[in-house]
């Protein structure tokens, strides 16, 4: 790693902070993704574009918690929002329904016109979950598809093939199911069928042979944020779950609010079933929604009968699929979730985003080019990463052979130049980067390319 000494002096408060945390922590994180070596940089405060650690360095912020910060931090009017609704409310939660679950619900629902109906989670993992439980009792077929180098959370059914080791992947046209953790079952990966994405050929073939067994296709429609699906892709593979029956589920929990407000699916005009949504979704407060076909989402109606709560002594002929949560719909969140799509749906304020992630893509091509490395900037709408290759990317596969080495060197002088991405994570934008953030951000990148390459 080309980190100076000095830097390692600088974030000093970092290690001894981490150093703690790993004695009552494993590995000192809270999730796995938050660790790099040779150990995380731990924050102490934000404000719009900027990160400050606890040695009082400042970043300025692309990897916003994932994407979620879209507002950047602390916005003003989040904050309203939030402290707002506490008072008048006068309390944090009830456990009953209130007004804020029908406004954001009817907002979804004007937003995302694939969607009827709509339901709460306090995470996107929670809301890809449901989504496959209501395929599956919809369809009464025992498994799913997802694609490979796809993520949707991190349980059993979906943590299969996210991020293989190409000896364990099989063929490109017929990939293996692979575990992505220690502690899964055979089981899970038999109920896992795994899809090539933006091969609609291969994957048609798999979904025709399989159909009988598959409730539902799963897929992020920019993979990982940032790898588009290609429209003659996606519309194909609309057209052949349609016709198979298969229920078709967008995970646009990265891409909803990013690409365009109304997400992958506005910007492609497809479809879904149904569509898992987080992040920007919380204004920074965990969430996660579910929303889709009302035939589909009525299945966990509890006036269908047989909800464990309100069954009482009836007869039980149709029992509702179970969903439920204490914090689901927790008023504080969409207080906070209102504000900030409110906020985004303003005049101007999209184009603007998209105008100045555009502003900074073309500037850090530049910057590769002129150091005669092979780099593109990878992406759509408000979200991008940069890959260290000529080739086309348009799948995991693809990804497997790019120089992630110096791309991670390059992320580490960043880091000590003060521009924030977890090391090899893509870029997201924010409404709070100003021109001039983007300007320092170009700059430093010339400087960290320099540093490595001499
Ligand atoms: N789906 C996608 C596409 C995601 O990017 C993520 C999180 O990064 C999830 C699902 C899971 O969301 P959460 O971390 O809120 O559980």
């Amino acid at each position: 790693v080309a980190q100076s000494m000095n830097f390692e002096d600088k974030i000093a408060g970092s290690a001894r902070a981490h150093e703690q945390a790993r004695q009552v922590i494993p590995g000192g994180v809270t999730a796995n993704i938050k660790h790099f070596a040779p150990h995380p940089i731990v924050m102490d405060h934000a404000s719009g574009s900027r990160l400050t650690d606890v040695d009082g360095n400042n970043y300025i912020d692309y990897l916003l918690s994932y994407g979620a910060m879209i507002l950047g931090h602390g916005h003003e009017r989040v904050k309203e929002a939030v402290y707002e609704q506490i008072d008048q409310c006068g309390s944090f939660v009830f456990g009953t329904p209130h007004h804020l679950e029908y406004k954001m619900a009817q907002k979804l629902v004007d937003i995302f016109p694939s969607m009827d109906q709509v339901r709460f989670t306090n995470s996107g993992l929670e809301a890809t979950l449901l989504a496959i439980r209501l395929a599956q009792a919809y369809n009464d077929k025992p498994k799913i598809a997802k694609f490979e180098g796809h993520y949707h959370g991190g349980y059993d059914q979906v943590l299969v093939s996210v991020n293989p080791n190409m000896d364990d992947a099989g063929e490109h046209a017929e990939p293996n199911s692979v575990a992505e953790s220690s502690g899964m079952s055979e089981q899970d990966l038999d109920q896992t069928v795994i899809l090539p994405f933006n091969d609609l050929k291969a994957t048609e073939a798999i979904l025709r042979q399989r159909q009988d067994e598959i409730s539902a296709v799963i897929l992020e429609p920019v993979q990982s944020g940032f790898i588009p699906a290609d429209e003659t892709f996606m519309k194909g593979l609309r057209d052949i779950t349609e016709e198979l029956g298969i229920v078709l589920i967008f995970d646009e929990v990265k891409t909803g609010f990013r690409l365009t407000l109304g997400g992958a699916q506005h910007l492609y005009d497809i479809e879904p079933d149904l569509t898992a949504l987080g992040k920007v979704l919380g204004g920074g407060f965990p969430v996660g929604a579910l929303g889709g076909r009302y035939d589909i989402m009525q299945l966990m109606s509890p006036e269908r009968g047989g909800d464990i709560l309100t069954s009482g002594g009836q007869q039980v002929t149709d029992r509702a699929l179970f969903h439920s949560g204490t914090y689901n719909g927790h008023p504080t969140v969409l207080a906070a979730g209102l504000a900030t799509i409110d906020y985004l749906e303003e005049p101007g304020v999209m184009s603007e985003l998209l105008r100045k992630t555009e502003k900074l893509r073309h500037g850090l091509e530049n910057v590769y080019h002129q150091h005669g490395l092979s780099m593109q900037t990878v992406g759509l709408g408000t979200i991008f990463n940069i890959i260290l290759t000529k080739d086309v990317v348009r799948d995991y596969r693809s990804l497997t052979t790019v120089d992630m080495e110096t791309r991670k060197q390059i992320d580490y002088e960043l880091l000590d130049l003060g521009i924030y991405t977890k090391p090899g994570n893509r870029y997201s934008m924010s409404t709070a980067h100003t021109d001039e953030d983007i300007e320092k951000t170009i700059e430093a990148h010339y400087i960290a390319i320099n540093r490595v390459l001499n």
